[in-house]
């Protein structure tokens, strides 16, 4: 391991992503990952991935296979962490549990940190009695001046234990380029836990450790962590570390205004993934939740928002997660991508969420077809499942009477049909394509008084016949991609449905 006091972090940011794999990738450390990501970028840094998984009970390899996939499927490469090691390795607080013991022993020997062997019934009571006096309830420092032998005898009585370190009855402040001066006031907090025993270090405490050996400059995480903040502060001064910069970022809130939660929608991102969004619209997304571009632009690329992003620019207040503004980017990259790279997202996307269809007649140029179609009309790739399924069965599902269009009859429409058919029929197989569908209907309404100025009385049908839809793409766009035969088949069977 290098010293971690190289000149290095004078000049060259490093900042880290450190998630818990104790759940599905969130959306919001998400945000918080690309926050982090462009800022090392901008400033020629590096962007560190480190798995904070010192809670074994709820720590969980699947919850960490999906940050690492989540983070490639947006483009936000690491510099150093899993798969990708470093010089301040290893990337795992698992795998880090010597070096979190070697600064324990020390808080210990210097008097900064001490044993408590308080039972949780001690201190429930000990917090009740604050409580009924008006005072703060925090813990009481019973055990902060044991003897050095009776400390030692009931450790080797092996008497439940935790470790503690001394809080100064001070206040204490930070600065946050986001947030300016942030004061907290250490008295109310009490004698924090920093470890459950040597090989059991808490959160507060190897995050100080970590962030310290693995000479982080900048800590850039979500506003939630500001209360541990001070905590950390006062570790790293136990310790006589450097103090990091801090950034919290704005929450994320719901539409409501209260913080972003599965009652308001998806809140993981593999959830965006299932649903069918692309990772251009998403990371394009993130961005602006919390921050934008001096010049209001909206549509960027990664390469974008790595030269626009400015930390201290990121807003202070929550961020409002607008579920029509991310349909909105995804739609809008749906149209601007280049269309052999959604043909490609959309191949990747069947094959790893088939939709509720057989597709195994289906060929990749059919689904191309569909798309190139559909692209503009909808929000994600699974939307079309949902409002395009009949592409994918044979078996529509709809009333006759979606057939009749307005103020017309039964009989008119099954002759609309037939002249439907009759139309399809002269157009042979290679012609099969809209613009020739298009060009044959339009001169069959110029030559018959029924249809002139009222064309859906025979497109409408036609639409219908081919999707079973109230609504949707244009009839001459569907027959093309549905091909002339299918087409044949739906028409005759929506006329055998008039007649039913
Ligand atoms: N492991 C913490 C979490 O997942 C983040 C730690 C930090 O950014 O300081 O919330």
């Amino acid at each position: 391991m290098l010293d971690p006091k190289t000149p290095q972090q004078l000049f060259a940011p490093r900042v880290r992503l450190a998630p818990s794999p104790t759940g599905w990738f969130h959306f919001g450390t998400a945000r918080t990952a690309l926050f982090n990501y462009l800022f090392a970028r901008k400033n020629g840094g590096k962007f560190i991935l480190r798995i904070e998984d010192t809670d074994k009970k709820r720590s969980q390899k699947i919850y960490e296979e999906d940050i690492i996939n989540g983070l490639k499927w947006l483009g936000l490469d690491w510099d150093e962490g899993p798969e990708r090691e470093g010089d301040f390795g290893p990337y795992r607080q698992s795998e880090r549990l010597d070096l979190y013991e070697k600064y324990l022993k020390q808080l210990l020997a210097d008097g900064k940190a001490y044993y408590c062997f308080c039972t949780p019934e001690e201190i429930e009571a000990q917090k009740q009695d604050l409580i009924s006096r008006g005072l703060p309830p925090k813990y009481s420092g019973k055990c902060r001046d044991l003897p050095p032998q009776l400390v030692a005898q009931y450790l080797a009585e092996k008497k439940p234990a935790v470790i503690r370190i001394k809080m100064p009855k001070t206040t204490l402040q930070f600065d946050d380029l986001i947030r300016g001066k942030v004061e907290f006031n250490l008295d109310l907090l009490g004698d924090l836990v920093i470890a459950k025993s040597l090989r059991e270090p808490l959160y507060n405490f190897s995050v100080v450790i970590d962030d310290y050996l693995m000479q982080i400059t900048h800590v850039i995480r979500g506003e939630d962590h500001i209360p541990n903040t001070p905590k950390q502060i006062v570790i790293q001064e136990a310790l006589g570390l450097p103090r990091p910069i801090y950034a919290h970022l704005p929450m994320i809130l719901g539409p409501d205004r209260s913080k972003f939660s599965k009652r308001h929608g998806a809140t993981a991102l593999v959830e965006y993934q299932k649903l069918g969004y692309l990772p251009e619209a998403v990371v394009n997304f993130l961005a602006l939740l919390g921050w934008h571009p001096a010049d209001n632009e909206e549509i960027m690329d990664l390469e974008t928002l790595v030269k626009k992003f400015e930390l201290t620019k990121v807003q202070k207040g929550g961020a409002i997660f607008n579920f029509q503004k991310l349909n909105w980017f995804n739609n809008q990259y749906l149209r601007i991508l280049p269309k052999e790279r959604v043909f490609n997202y959309f191949a990747d996307y069947v094959k790893k969420y088939p939709p509720p269809f057989d597709l195994s007649e289906i060929n990749q140029e059919y689904l191309n077809k569909i798309l190139e179609i559909e692209l503009p009309r909808i929000n994600n790739f699974s939307e079309l499942f949902q409002t395009c399924d009949f592409f994918f069965t044979k078996e529509l599902k709809y009333p006759p009477e979606l057939l009749i269009w307005k103020g017309e009859s039964v009989t008119n429409t099954q002759q609309a049909l037939t002249d439907v058919l009759n139309i399809i029929n002269q157009i042979s197989d290679e012609d099969f394509n809209r613009i020739n569908l298009q060009s044959k209907f339009y001169t069959f309404i110029d030559n018959h008084l029924e249809y002139q100025g009222n064309r859906g009385k025979l497109l409408w049908p036609l639409r219908v016949a081919l999707s079973g839809k109230q609504a949707s793409a244009g009839p001459f766009e569907i027959a093309e991609v549905l091909g002339k035969k299918e087409s044949l088949r739906r028409i005759k069977e929506a006329i055998n449905k008039l007649e039913a």
